[in-house]
């Protein structure tokens, strides 16, 4: 690529500039040009810091606000568990995250069910940290065993396509076991273990395509080698209309609703829940281990922990200095590194110049393929994905009653406006009607009359009020010119006023 080229990269499909050339660092937090869609303003402050507080501000509910939300929250997941086994269900890899959501979804006195993902790579202390947890808090347990010839495939295709989204396949097996698993027990709520306090600052480019099966079975097609058949998978129609709007399965993410402190979290499971660290995010599976300490950083240049890590700096747990000192230190150790990467590579079946050539093969990204995100939008299909997500939820229904409350509004308020007008010209509401009565038998009696004549004649009633008005309001000059006008007026109209009609009257 020559230096201009690099500085273009894509951005959902397209095309963006994006100034990648010549390193450079966030002044507030440690994201830097290692994430190629990284923007800066003036104050050298990243786009990252500022989805950071926009995201923080619309979705975090601290302190009283809350607990007041939660406690809401809480009462309708309760009702709507009521009668049955579980209330809500919970994904528990055994790390701070999912643990802690475990810890207080049982405070609250809710009834979860967990659910683990055994994809093969578990390491030890994560199976005895979620023995006992489960134990400890008296969980039932659910552990979702992954075919694990098919899963390596799946792995080993990902690492040959070469995209830095090797964590997916188990990301999306575990979201599509926790929505299978909430619709077998008639479960409508999963407590969501993820956080804008200490997750959100990944950058999309550095892992993209979580919810698309369309994505994962292409690169399991072409680099895989042998079908899916038992993988857990869901697609657009799941993720759009059948698992919020027919199922009617929520996500709530818990951590946003409590004063979430990684720390404290971490000494209450030391303490209470016998918990065992694992001296990293994600280090709880041996792969994620290698893949965020080694894969990742070695081969496409992303470093997780400098999100985590500025994430604990935006929300002033620790210091910009602190994290910049860290990220400093490798993220595994030599020994380490060279004992995972022999077991890693011994484990999904590839010799040691095999796993060489993926880790210098040219680096793609998700738009290099083909995958529902790419292909689905502005479809036929979509639209109607579209429509029948607004049809299920009710948006319809909420749009049609909106539209007809809003006429009726303006009806109602149109009749207050007639009643005021009429007020203010000294018509007598119930004079008026007597008076459309009498008109309304006249016309009908005189069904020769011509449009203006009937026209005209409508304005029967007014004229006692009008004459009043006028009268009341003009000097006699002004008014003999105005019922002069009125009379020529009626008299081209051909209107005779009805013997029992009112009549104007000469000014006093
Ligand atoms: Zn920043």
């Amino acid at each position: 690529m020559s230096q201009e080229e690099d500085r273009w990269v894509r951005r959902s499909g397209k095309r963006i500039f994006a100034p990648t050339t010549g390193y450079r660092v966030c002044t507030r937090c440690i994201m830097d040009t290692s994430d190629p869609e990284i923007v800066f303003d003036e104050n050298g402050v990243c786009n990252h810091c500022h989805d950071y507080e926009r995201r923080l501000a619309a979705e975090v509910y601290p302190g009283i606000k809350g607990k007041q939300q939660l406690a809401k929250a809480v009462a309708q997941i309760k009702r709507d568990g009521a009668g049955k086994k579980y209330d809500c269900i919970l994904g528990l890899s055994g790390g701070v995250d999912s643990t802690y959501v475990a810890y207080v979804t049982k405070q609250l006195g809710l009834r979860p069910l967990a659910v683990h993902l055994d994809n093969g790579w578990n390491s030890e202390i994560s199976v005895r940290n979620i023995e006992n947890i489960v134990t400890i808090l008296g969980i039932d347990l659910h552990t979702e065993v992954l075919d694990w010839e098919e899963f390596r495939r799946l792995q080993v295709a990902f690492l040959r396509a070469s995209t830095p989204d090797s964590e997916i396949p188990t990301d999306h097996a575990i979201i599509a076991t926790l929505y299978k698993l909430a619709a077998d027990h008639d479960i409508r709520w999963i407590m969501d273990g993820s956080n804008i306090v200490t997750e959100i600052m990944v950058p999309a480019t550095w892992s993209h395509g979580h919810s698309d099966f369309g994505y994962i079975k292409h690169l399991n097609d072409t680099f895989g080698g042998a079908e899916l058949k038992t993988y857990p998978h869901y697609d657009y129609y799941d993720y759009m209309v059948r698992f919020p709007h027919i199922q009617r399965i929520q996500r709530f993410p818990l951590l946003n609703y409590i004063d979430f402190n990684k720390m404290e979290a971490m000494e209450i499971m030391k303490r209470e829940l016998k918990w065992t660290p694992y001296g990293g995010k994600h280090y709880e599976s041996i792969y994620t281990r290698f893949y965020q300490g080694y894969i990742l950083p070695k081969k496409f240049g992303f470093d997780k922990r400098r999100s985590h890590l500025s994430c604990l700096v935006a929300n002033g747990r620790i210091t910009r200095d602190e994290a910049l000192a860290e990220i400093q230190k490798p993220a595994l150790s030599e020994e380490m590194e060279r004992e995972d990467r022999v077991f890693v590579a011994k484990k999904l079946g590839l010799s040691d110049a095999e796993f060489d050539e993926i880790m210098n093969a040219e680096r793609k990204t998700f738009w290099d393929y083909p995958s529902s995100e790419r292909n689905l939008p502005g479809t036929e299909t979509y639209k109607k994905y579209i429509t029948a997500s607004q049809y299920h939820s009710g948006e319809w229904t909420r749009m049609t009653v909106a539209r007809l409350n809003s006429r009726l509004i303006s009806m109602r308020s149109l009749h207050v406006r007639a009643l005021q007008r009429m007020r203010r010209i000294h018509i007598n509401p119930m004079e008026a009607v007597t008076s459309f009565g009498r008109f309304a038998k006249r016309t009908t009696a005189n069904t020769g009359s011509s449009l203006l004549r009937n026209a005209m004649k409508l304005t029967i009633p007014l004229i006692r009020p009008v004459g009043n008005f006028a009268r009341s309001t003009m000097s006699p000059e002004q008014f003999a010119r105005f019922k002069r006008f009125a009379q020529k007026m009626y008299a081209g109209g051909r209107v005779e006023p009805a013997p029992s009609s009112p009549e104007m009257k000469e000014p006093v």
